[in-house]
């Protein structure tokens, strides 16, 4: 059975930039931004390969809207 393949997005503004997210994820795909957002914090960023929508991510985070999981592709029409 293939993995699931997917992407997230991230609010610049709402991450804390805290990590958990980047502590929580197996495929290592997340990192801190180079540049501060308006609130003082690096927030995460996503590599662009290698997620598995599997949530992880989404659910070690203690901001509500900061990050988001998104199964398929980018680009795929049934992506949501
Ligand atoms: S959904 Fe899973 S694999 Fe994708 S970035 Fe989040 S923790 Fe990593
Ligand atoms: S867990 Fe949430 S608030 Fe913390 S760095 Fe990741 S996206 Fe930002």
């Amino acid at each position: 059975m293939p993995k699931k393949r997917g992407w997230v997005v991230i609010n610049d503004e709402e991450c804390k930039g805290c990590g958990m997210c980047i502590l929580a994820c197996p495929a290592s795909c997340l990192s801190f931004a180079e540049d501060f957002n308006h609130q003082g914090y690096y927030p995460v960023r996503y590599s662009g390969e290698g997620c598995r929508a599997d949530g992880l991510c989404f659910y070690a985070c203690p901001e509500p809207g900061a990050i988001t999981v998104h199964e398929g592709e980018p680009d795929e029409p049934h992506a949501v």
